[in-house]
């Protein structure tokens, strides 16, 4: 029989691991396994899943229970030592394992001691638009820059979206998980608690419905390029991220339906740069391949050996309390904490605050987000800390010299009626964008808000 081992391929259509069960017309068994190192303390004393971020992966596995079920396939969700679990239940009832292409090295790890057990794995990719043997060239001459990579794939491959529409019929093995253990979600879902849920809900059916909306009934990718930059709403961006994240959507299926909106509505740069973005999350992702653990040192892809700068114990509580005395960084650090999610624009602000004016380690701000964001994603997430700390790709002058972003300058640009300060921080409703920035570079502290644990420079 085929156990399908499920992480972040959290759908049924264009799922390689499904096709290829389905093709060998083997009985399939189906897992995902919360593993329970997401739930241990680790730096900061944070463990990796907050409640937004665990109630966008129920929604999720809620969801493919209920499609799985109605193909007669149970979804079986177990909590523990994924290696443990999986080597006790090929004890009881061998298996092939069919499970995605690792993509932290955690999961290398994982893969590795699996098949030290005998048991035999098959892996394919879910995540990336390009295949394995598509990128082959590049894996092995990884280009230095995004912009090489961009022209090379615009110039030379196509996104093969074939799979991506077929539909898949299983057949159960009946077989039970021998191991059903309880998953402690870290919160009770049903009470009122201070979780500002975000405005989607996780889940296969639920992004096939968003992306149709965004596309084809609001057809806001038409002012996608002018809009992206924005901090507020629930449409200046298409905010996919955390559907293609867990696997909900496909990443092939997202561009074949913005190719078939353009098929009808032409070409613009606005469909254009939506393509772009997924291009960025491409490369992260391959690059994350070739570079393997090195993603994780403090030096990551600088070439050079840098030193961490020294823990600043009050800095980080302060950022975890979201209580820096910024406005511009506690607004953003509110809406992360509560929905999970916050705008690219915002996670670049927090990034560069984290980086230049805290001089903190940036990994710590890395696993900070890895905690929260519901759309957390290890190469997208680590590619861009490591970016704007300067030691990623594309780096700017010296490795380590993070990319500094002026939030005052940036304030006035991006949020100057304050939008989305207030929207977070009602308590500042009186002020000006003024008094915000005179407050944010420490020559007049407002009265009814804490001073800067770390002013701009001037
Ligand atoms: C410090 C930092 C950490 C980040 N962590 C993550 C993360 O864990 N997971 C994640 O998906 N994105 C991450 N991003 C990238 C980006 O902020 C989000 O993908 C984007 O804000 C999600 O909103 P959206 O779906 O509306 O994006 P859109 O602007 O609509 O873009 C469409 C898609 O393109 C991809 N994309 C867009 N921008 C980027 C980018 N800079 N890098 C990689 N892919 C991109 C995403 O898959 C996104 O859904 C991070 C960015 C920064 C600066």
């Amino acid at each position: 029989m085929n156990l399908i081992w499920l992480r972040n391929d959290l759908r049924l259509h264009d799922h390689p691991g499904f096709q290829l069960a389905q093709q060998q017309q083997q009985p399939v068994a189906v897992v995902y396994i919360l593993p329970h190192s997401w739930l241990q303390p680790a730096e900061l004393s944070l463990n990796r899943l907050a409640k937004a971020k665990a109630r966008f992966l129920r929604a999720c596995l809620i969801d493919l229970h209920r499609n799985l079920y109605l193909q007669n396939i149970p979804l079986q969700i177990l909590y523990g030592d994924p290696v443990d679990l999986l080597s006790q239940w090929h004890q009881q009832q061998p298996f092939q394992l069919l499970t995605h292409s690792p993509q932290a090295p955690e999961e290398s790890d994982w893969l590795q001691a699996i098949e030290q057990q005998g048991i035999s794995t098959t892996t394919y990719d879910n995540q990336t638009l390009f295949s394995a043997t598509q990128m082959a060239p590049l894996l092995s001459d990884w280009p230095a820059s995004f912009s090489q990579f961009r022209r090379h794939v615009e110039k030379q491959l196509t996104v093969d979206i074939s799979a991506a529409q077929k539909p898949v019929h299983l057949t159960n093995t009946g077989i039970e998980a021998p191991y059903i253990t309880h998953v402690p979600w870290p919160t009770d879902f049903s009470s009122a608690d201070n979780v500002r849920s975000f405005h989607l809900n996780g889940g296969e059916s639920a992004g096939e419905n968003w992306l149709t909306h965004y596309l084809w009934q609001s057809q806001s990718i038409r002012h996608y390029k002018d809009t992206r930059n924005q901090l507020v709403g629930q449409e200046y961006s298409s905010q996919l991220s955390a559907y293609l994240a867990w696997g909900c959507l496909s990443a092939r299926k997202v561009w074949h339906a913005i190719t078939a909106f353009e098929a009808v509505h032409g070409e613009d740069e606005h469909s254009y740069w939506l393509r772009f973005e997924l291009l960025w999350r491409e490369y992260f992702h391959w690059s994350m391949r070739v570079h393997g653990k090195r993603c994780f040192f403090y030096s990551a892809l600088s070439g050079e050996s840098l030193s961490a700068p020294a823990l600043k114990t009050s800095h980080c509580s302060s950022w975890q309390a979201a209580s820096t005395g910024m406005p511009v960084i506690d607004a953003g650090l509110r809406e992360l904490k509560q929905t999970g999610f916050t705008s690219n624009r915002m996670r670049q602000w927090l990034a560069s605050y984290f980086i230049n004016e805290l001089a903190l380690d940036w990994r710590l701000g890395a696993q900070f987000f890895e905690r929260y964001l519901i759309d957390y994603d290890v190469a997208s997430n680590w590619g861009n800390w490591a970016y704007l700390a300067g030691v990623g790709h594309d780096p700017r002058g010296k490795p380590g010299a993070g990319r500094y972003f002026d939030l005052n300058k940036q304030l006035r640009r991006y949020d100057p009626q304050l939008s989305h300060i207030q929207q977070w921080l009602p308590e500042l409703a009186e002020c000006s964008v003024d008094d915000i920035c005179a407050h944010q570079n420490g020559t007049t502290i407002l009265a009814n808000y804490p001073a800067p644990v770390q002013s701009l420079r001037s």
